[in-house]
């Protein structure tokens, strides 16, 4: 595993990883839509669409750290913080704690279904969680 995690598995590897994503979604009842390469990770997404039921975005599990991308996007489903998470005001309105608290849910649940859980794995669930720490730190200013 190469330190941005983007190393190429082994095509065993990539076929077990993708087949557990598809799995999980369909025991979820999840629809999977696979987004171009070209496309930032930062658009994978999990939403829950009236009539369509739910979705993840992502983009084909190739690396370590797209199949933890992944499984994120499924906890988000699975979790009950995805109602909250569809609404486009959320970031907003929403109190500063609770976007963190549901990313984190988000990871542990991901953390919890793993087949391996690697160090790229480890690196991307404290990056993003970061990510959203600053943003609470930001608005916790402003609110001042
Ligand atoms: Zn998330």
């Amino acid at each position: 595993m190469n330190q941005r995690g983007t190393e190429l598995l082994t095509n065993a590897q990539i076929y077990t990883y993708n087949q557990h994503v598809a799995d999980l979604a369909r025991s979820m009842e999840v629809t999977v839509e696979y987004l171009p390469n070209y496309v930032s990770a930062v658009y994978s997404s999990a939403r829950l669409t009236p009539y369509l039921g739910a979705r993840i975005r992502i983009r084909a599990v190739t690396s370590a750290l797209r199949y933890v991308i992944a499984l994120h996007e499924l906890g988000h489903v699975a979790d009950n913080g995805l109602t909250l998470f569809n609404n486009p005001h959320f970031m907003l309105n929403d109190g500063p704690g609770a976007t963190l608290a549901i990313e984190r849910r988000a990871w542990s649940w991901a953390r919890s279904v793993a087949l391996d859980w690697p160090d790229v794995a480890r690196r991307a669930e404290k990056a993003a969680l970061s990510t959203y720490e600053i943003w609470r730190i930001k608005q916790r200013r402003r609110l001042v």
